[in-house]
């Protein structure tokens, strides 16, 4: 099942390069290794894979700035931070830049093939879904499902690549109550987030771009005590 599956290691420790790369292959992927910032960036530009594992501190370019720098030139492909407990990395910075999962080194390598299955169904599923709609429409906005983009008229608006995913789970699931865990689930993906308050962050900032009275929000409602619900005919 997991043939064909190719994955990016961009790893500049040697001892990790190898447990990694050979539990994945043990696994039945096919892996990649990429030993600084800038070959790991450029081979992961290609888009030819189908997870991508970066640590965050790399010689060359960090995985921060990879991250974003990808989501940036539309690179879609699902990311894994992975950092070390030592650095003080904010987890939420990384979701931020665009990644869509973040591992704390040292992890358990169930633990690290797990993510990666959830992280390739969780795409998969994507796909699927994106099918039977391409676009909708809200008062002046339009979301574009394959552009991953949304308009106001005939202007597109800058969200990152979380806002975009949060926007895109709210208008799917519009006109029902969503609580913060479930949306940390659809979006984010796991429920392990140290607070809830990531989505609450990034409710702030997608209200910023789509409501005219952030006081007052029309389309993203607050459910006291629970969470959002988008409301759009
Ligand atoms: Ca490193």
């Amino acid at each position: 099942m997991n043939k064909e599956r190719r994955i990016l290691l961009v790893e500049d420790e040697p001892g990790m390069q190898l447990t990694v790369m050979d539990r994945l292959e043990g696994e039945g992927y096919k892996v990649d290794c990429a030993e600084n910032g800038l070959d790991g960036w450029k081979m992961a530009e290609i888009g030819a894979y189908d997870v991508i594992l970066l640590d965050v501190m790399l010689p060359g370019k960090n995985g921060l700035e990879i991250c974003r720098d990808l989501r940036a030139s539309g690179i879609k492909t699902p990311i894994m931070m992975v950092s070390a407990k030592t650095q003080v990395i904010d987890r939420v910075l990384g979701l931020k830049m665009g990644a869509d999962d973040y591992l704390i080194k040292p992890f358990d390598l169930i633990e690290l093939t797990a993510r990666i299955e959830a992280l390739l169904r969780r795409n998969g599923i994507e796909a699927e879904t994106a099918s039977d709609e391409t676009s909708f429409s809200f008062g002046s906005f339009r979301i574009d499902y394959p552009d991953k983009a949304m308009y106001r008229g005939s202007e597109k608006v800058e969200l990152s690549f979380q806002e975009y995913k949060l926007l895109e789970f709210f208008v799917r699931n519009r006109n029902k109550i969503l609580s913060r865990e479930k949306l940390l689930d659809g979006v984010w993906g796991y429920d392990e987030m140290p607070s809830t308050r990531t989505v609450d962050v990034h409710v702030a900032w997608l209200r910023q771009k789509l409501e005219a009275d952030k006081a007052n929000p029309v389309y993203i409602r607050t459910v006291r005590k629970y969470g959002y619900k988008f409301v759009s005919d």
